[in-house]
C-alpha cells in the first residue's frame, strides 16, 4: 500500500472570486455568483499579506468571464483571512480577476473602485455598513426554508426579529455563519431574522471602501459554503417570493469624516442633495431584478422616485432617528438589492458625493 505523507506544513488556501453575474435572477432562485478553488501551499504563508500569496488562474469560459478559445483569467489575491472552517494555518484568499495581460477584467469592479480612491477620498475616511439580506431555501430550492410543503406560512408580522420554533426558520445556519465570520476576523456587526419567514440579514461594517466589498464577498462565500453542511441554499434574489412577501435588499449605510463630526447633518444633507441628482445612475446598477423589489410597497420607495426622510423606511435614503437626534452620523441608502455588487455601491456613493 502506498502511504502518502501529507506535509504538516501544507496550507490550504481557498481562492475565492466573484464571477460578475450578480446572481442572474432570471435564471431562478438557485444560483450564486461566488466561485472558489483550493491551492495547497507546501510551506504555509502566515503573513496574511495578499502580496505574499501567488497569483493563480482559472478557466473563465466556465464562469461566463471568457470565450473558450482564450479562456484563462488571472486571480490576484487582495484580501486574506483565517479559514474558520478548516482552521489551523488555512486561509481564505479573496481575489480580483485580471485578463492574461494583467489588465483588470471587465467584471472587476474592485479595480474600478480602487481607481477612484484619491487623496481627497482618503482624507474623508469613508465608512460603510452593509446590511446583507438573504433568503434560505429548502433542498430543491422552490420554497423558502421551513415553509410548509406546497403551502404558505402565516402572513408576515411575527417573523422580523422573532423567536420561537413557530416563527423562526433556519437559525442554525444564521448562527453558524455569524460564528464563522467572527472566527475569520470579519467586521460583522450583527444578524437578525427578517420580515419574510426564512429570510435573514447579516451586517458587515463599519468598514472602509475596499474592505467592505472584500468582507461582504467572503461572508457571502461562507454562507454558501456552510449551506452545504446544513442542506440549505441561500439566495440573494431581490424578490424570491412574488406577492405580499418582502423582497431582499442590501441597505448601505455610509458616512464620511465630515458627517461624523459635530454638525455633520449639514454634510449628510449635502450628500443627499447630490445623490438626488444621480438617482438613475445608481438605480440601474443596484442589482438586477431590483424592479421586482422597489415597488413602493414592503418598506421600499418605488424605483422611479427619489425620496429621503428621517426614520422613513419608505424612502430611498433614510436618516436614522439617532442620527437626526445627534445631528451627525451617517445616511442609509435603501435602494441596493440583495444581489448587488458591494464594490459598485461603494464606488457610486463615493464618486457621487465626494468627487
Ligand atoms: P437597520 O436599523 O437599518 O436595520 P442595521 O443595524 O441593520 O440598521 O445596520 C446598520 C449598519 O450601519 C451596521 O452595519 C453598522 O455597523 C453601520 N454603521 C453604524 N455607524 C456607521 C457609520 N458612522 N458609518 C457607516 N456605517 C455605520
Ligand atoms: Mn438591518
Ligand atoms: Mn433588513
Ligand atoms: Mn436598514
Amino acid at each position: 500500500m502506498l502511504i502518502v505523507r501529507v506535509n504538516a506544513q501544507t496550507q490550504r488556501a481557498e481562492y475565492i472570486w466573484y464571477d460578475g453575474n450578480e446572481g442572474k435572477p432570471e435564471k431562478g432562485l438557485m444560483f450564486n455568483e461566488m466561485r472558489s478553488k483550493t491551492k495547497c501551499i507546501p510551506k504555509a504563508i502566515t503573513s496574511m499579506n495578499p502580496k505574499d500569496f501567488p497569483s493563480w488562474s482559472f478557466d473563465g469560459s466556465s464562469t461566463g468571464q471568457a470565450e473558450g478559445n482564450n479562456s484563462d483569467c488571472i486571480l490576484r489575491p487582495c484580501f486574506i483571512c483565517p479559514d474558520p472552517i478548516r482552521g489551523g494555518d488555512d486561509v481564505l484568499v479573496m481575489c480580483d480577476v485580471l485578463d492574461p495581460d494583467s489588465v483588470p477584467h471587465v467584471s472587476n469592479t474592485r479595480a474600478m473602485l480602487a481607481a477612484i480612491i484619491n487623496d481627497k477620498v482618503k482624507a474623508e475616511r469613508p465608512l460603510f455598513g452593509f446590511e446583507q439580506e438573504y433568503t434560505m431555501l429548502g433542498k430543491g430550492g422552490a420554497h423558502p426554508y421551513g415553509w410548509p410543503i406546497g403551502g404558505y406560512p402565516a402572513p408576515q408580522g411575527p417573523f422580523y426579529c422573532g423567536v420561537g420554533n413557530e416563527s423562526v426558520y433556519g437559525r442554525e445556519l444564521a448562527e453558524a455563519h455569524m460564528d464563522a465570520c467572527i472566527k475569520a476576523g470579519l467586521t460583522i456587526s450583527g444578524i437578525n431574522a427578517e420580515v419574510m419567514p426564512g429570510q435573514w440579514e447579516f451586517q458587515i461594517g463599519p468598514t472602509g471602501a475596499l474592505e467592505t466589498g472584500d468582507q461582504v464577498m467572503v461572508a457571502r462565500w461562507l454562507l454558501h459554503r456552510l449551506g452545504e453542511e446544513f442542506g440549505i441554499i441561500s439566495t440573494f434574489h431581490p424578490k424570491p417570493m412574488k406577492g405580499d412577501w418582502n423582497g431582499a435588499g442590501a441597505h448601505t449605510n455610509y458616512s464620511t469624516e465630515s458627517m461624523r463630526q459635530d454638525g455633520g447633518m449639514k454634510a449628510i444633507e449635502a450628500a443627499i442633495e447630490r445623490l438626488s441628482k444621480t438617482h438613475i445612475e445608481h438605480i440601474t446598477q443596484y442589482g438586477s431584478g431590483n424592479e421586482q423589489r422597489l415597488t413602493g410597497a414592503h418598506e421600499t420607495c418605488d424605483m422611479d422616485t427619489f425620496k429621503y426622510g428621517v426614520a422613513d423606511r419608505g424612502s430611498s435614503i433614510r436618516i436614522p432617528l439617532p442620527v437626526q437626534l445627534a445631528g451627525k452620523g451617517y445616511l442609509e441608502d435603501r435602494r441596493p438589492a440583495a444581489n448587488v455588487d458591494p464594490y459598485v455601491v461603494v464606488r457610486l456613493l463615493i464618486k457621487n458625493t465626494l468627487l
